[in-house]
């Protein structure tokens, strides 16, 4: 297309031509004294000025062209800012988004003590927050007696997938070992770890991951982890929530232990390991409701150990207490596999729940149990002894109609036995 001149100078070049020619020749040919001579200066002086006037004309389209080229780079810059601005207005919404909601669910895990929902609570969030339930999370959790790590919850995009890495896998270790977090953008770029074996490891694909340790003051508790089969899946600051959730999550784990423990000692004495009175009466109080309501039988065995005041006084109170630990291991070893529950209910005394037995099973598994430790040795101070035990068999609803009377029936049943010579079953 072709260019149109301005407007403006259209008019300068008139003007030109009026002022510069035009007049001084019409001027001098009109006076016609030396008109040739005249003409030469003139028209030498007028070319002069017009190359001082172009080229000022052309000096000054050059600073404007560069003026107009750099307000383009400033606008060019502007842009850019006010892109990455944003961006990163619409990051740190995100980030309220996610810490906001990040507060309210992590108030409601530390209200929570119960270590298993803590902890299945702990891999929901992050698998909401941080992955937009989109690929994988995992929870590993220390096992206490092998202290290794075990898995423990997973919550999965697509649900047919299995975790074979059951104690982790080598990204795991690797948080394990260097106890900090871990990003990785593409694990087919990341030569740190060997490909292979995490194929034999695990079978899902994993293309990128973020992984960190739960972790206190005290204790190494697990591993909170993400994954996904696409590459560059989390940023820097998804890896800055995991590890936010876990920080905040392991104080709330080990609180859950912590409750977990003192639960445990509550309700299990800590000679036997058995139930402690208190808990068992509302096991019994509950299973005696369960077998009305369900119209089954339920059994009560009470066994007291014969003549222990006697054990006693001859082995001393040490010994008596490994025949306490023994008769116990014994009667949880005999009554394996039958529902039952096993409480101490005294010194000597023990009280057996056997659900689902009437009277008459509950008699024989009773009669075996009492052969059993009347023939177990126990060793104490390079001598061989054994103990006899006397034992109450009561049933529901052959001989009572609620758990008291239950209880009642089985200890007269009991003193019995006592009454009768001892190392018997009677029943009530
Ligand atoms: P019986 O055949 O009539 O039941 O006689 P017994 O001697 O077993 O009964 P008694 O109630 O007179 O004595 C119970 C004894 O149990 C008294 C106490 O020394 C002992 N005992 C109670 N609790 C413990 C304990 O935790 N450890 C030890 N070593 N002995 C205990
Ligand atoms: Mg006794
Ligand atoms: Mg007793």
């Amino acid at each position: 297309m072709r260019k149109k001149f301005p407007l403006k100078i259209t008019a300068d070049i008139s003007l030109f031509f009026l002022f510069f020619i035009f007049l001084p020749v019409f001027v001098t040919v009109y006076l016609s004294r030396n008109a040739i001579k005249y003409l030469s200066v003139f028209f030498l002086s007028n070319i002069l000025i017009a190359y001082i006037l172009v080229r000022g004309h052309l000096n000054k389209k050059h600073r404007l062209r560069l003026q107009i080229q750099s307000l383009e780079e400033k606008i060019n810059i502007l842009t850019d800012e006010n892109t990455q601005e944003l961006r990163n207005k619409a990051s740190l919404k995100e980030k309220i988004r996610r810490y906001s909601s990040l507060k309210n669910i992590i108030e409601s895990i530390n209200q929570d003590l119960k270590l298993d929902s803590i902890a299945g609570n702990l891999s929901s969030v992050a698998f909401s927050l941080v992955a937009n339930n989109q690929g994988a999370c995992i929870i590993y959790l220390v096992d206490q007696q092998t202290q290794r790590l075990a898995l423990f919850k997973t919550e999965k995009e697509d649900k047919r997938l299995i975790v074979k890495a059951k104690e982790g896998d080598i990204f795991d270790a690797w948080v394990l070992r260097h106890i900090s977090p871990l990003l990785i953008e593409d694990t087919r770029k990341d030569f740190r770890f060997d490909l292979e074996s995490l194929r034999l490891s695990d079978t899902r694909p994993v293309a990128s991951l973020i992984g960190a340790p739960l972790i206190t003051d005290h204790r190494f508790l697990g591993i909170l982890r993400l994954d996904s089969p696409r590459p560059s899946f989390y940023s820097q600051d998804d890896l800055r929530l995991l590890v936010t959730i876990c920080d905040l999550g392991a104080i709330a784990l080990e609180n859950g232990e912590l409750f977990q423990k003192t639960e445990d000692l509550a309700i299990h004495d800590g000679l036997t390991q058995l139930f402690t009175k208190g808990y068992f009466l509302e096991r019994l109080k509950e299973e005696c409701k369960r077998s009305f309501r369900q119209e089954k039988s339920l059994a009560l065995l009470m066994l007291d150990i014969d003549h222990f005041k006697n054990y006693n006084d001859e082995f001393g109170h040490t010994a008596g207490d490994i025949v306490l630990k023994t008769l116990s291991s014994l009667v949880s070893e005999t009554l394996e596999g039958m529902n039952s529950v096993i409480g101490r209910f005294g010194g000597e005394e023990f009280c057996i729940i056997l659900p689902h037995n009437d009277k008459k099973k509950a008699h024989t598994i009773a009669k075996e149990l009492l052969l059993k430790i009347e023939k177990t040795k126990i060793t104490l101070r390079r001598k061989e002894t054994n103990i006899t035990v006397s034992i109450g068999v009561a049933a529901i609803p052959a001989d009572a109609a609620s758990d008291d009377e239950l209880l009642l029936k089985a200890d007269r049943a009991m003193y019995e036995a006592k009454h009768k010579g001892r190392n018997r079953v009677c029943d009530a």
